[in-house]
């Protein structure tokens, strides 16, 4: 048995000043939905648990201003509420795990998920400090056991050489397209980013996920209220229609003049090693008159680049038509 400590502060610096007390293995705790299954896997091995559910004005939502503003520890099922006139947001978020899942897990701790790459999980049990499987993303410089392996659930953009293990979260999706930022607190003070920043592409080093500092939390998300936020859908395919991860997912947001795309945003989920912004679809979406064939051509332009695997390839026509209805859907929206 390993000895842990866990603690529950109640204010922003407490939670900080607990965790920069601790040991390097400290790490930040939410709904514990995703964190704890990782601990029983022996993915995570923490020492120190710091809590940040209690820390007051953290679960703030609000949709009042020019500005949505979700704090970190809002629940995934009371900011799904909140943005029923954000199809984007309401679908990535009413679309991702079960509800009793959505009932517990906070937005901050969405956009914290890590892989479900089944050699990043299942590879390393309790007993083992380095796991069955090599995974450079849970023990560096090991290998990859999904390159060559069963790679069927793995990216097609964005890989690497060292890890093709794709972005499993919904609400990341939507949120990349719809240009939110993410505000951080930490022991040099406060800070916010672009969503596009916070995700970092696996390279070499794809145990550095996020762009995160030693001590530091995520304290809210915000989302521009743009008029493309309301003609926007969340279009997922899965391998059932509830309770599953995206096989390909696309978040698309468009402003329309007519029957002509005055701007698109497109952003992908289930294909890509992070949630994945397609702006070779927009590009080809911008100016045109929208016809189901331009939105093919949309989804192919946004997989131009893919590079399959053994068993993956299928998630390049499947992403293709997943963006192409994305954008049908998104068109048909009225305001
Ligand atoms: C069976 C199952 C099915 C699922 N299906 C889906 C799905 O279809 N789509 C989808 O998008 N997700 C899915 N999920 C993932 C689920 O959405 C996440 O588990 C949940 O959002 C995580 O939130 P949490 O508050 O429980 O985070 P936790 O488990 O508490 O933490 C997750 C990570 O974030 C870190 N963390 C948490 N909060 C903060 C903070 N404020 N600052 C810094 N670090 C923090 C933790 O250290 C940890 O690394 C599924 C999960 C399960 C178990």
């Amino acid at each position: 048995m390993r000895p842990l400590r866990y603690t529950r502060p109640e204010t922003l610096e407490a939670a900080i000043a607990a965790f920069t007390a601790a040991d390097a293995e400290a790490r930040y705790i939410a709904g514990g939905t995703t964190f704890y299954d990782l601990m029983k896997l022996g993915v995570e091995r923490p020492t120190h648990l710091v809590d940040v559910t209690a820390i007051q004005g953290l679960d703030v939502v609000d949709t009042a201003g020019d500005t949505l503003r979700f704090g970190a520890t809002a629940l995934m099922s009371d900011v799904a509420a909140a943005v029923q006139d954000v199809p984007v947001l309401a679908e990535s978020l009413d679309k991702a795990a079960s509800q009793q899942l959505r009932n517990m897990a906070t937005v901050g701790g969405n956009i914290l998920q890590r892989t479900r790459c089944p050699y990043f999980r299942n590879g390393a049990g309790p007993a083992s400090a380095v796991g069955v499987y090599p995974c450079n993303k849970r023990e560096p410089g090991s290998g990859c056991a999904a390159i060559g392996g069963l790679d069927r659930g793995q990216a097609v953009l964005g890989t690497s050489a060292a890890c093709t293990a794709v972005a499993g979260g919904d609400w990341p999706v939507a949120l990349m397209a719809l240009d939110a930022m993410v505000e951080l607190a930490g022991p040099a003070g406060v800070r916010s980013l672009p969503i596009a920043d916070f995700y970092r592409l696996p390279g070499d080093t794809p145990h550095v996920e996020f762009s995160i500092l030693p001590g530091e939390l995520v304290t809210a998300i915000t989302v521009p209220a743009t008029a493309a936020a309301q003609r926007s859908t969340y279009h997922k395919v899965r391998d059932r229609e509830s309770y599953a991860f995206a096989l390909a997912s696309a978040a698309v947001a468009l402003e329309m003049d007519g029957d002509t795309v005055a701007k698109a945003r497109v952003a992908l989920g289930g294909v890509a090693t992070v949630p994945w912004r397609a702006r070779a679809a927009e590009a080809v979406l911008a100016g045109a008159t929208l016809t189901r064939e331009r939105a093919l051509e949309a989804g192919r332009a946004a997989f131009a680049d893919a590079r399959p695997g053994r068993h993956n390839a299928f998630k390049i026509p499947l992403g293709v038509e997943t963006v192409a209805d994305a954008v049908m859907i998104a068109a048909g929206r009225t305001l």
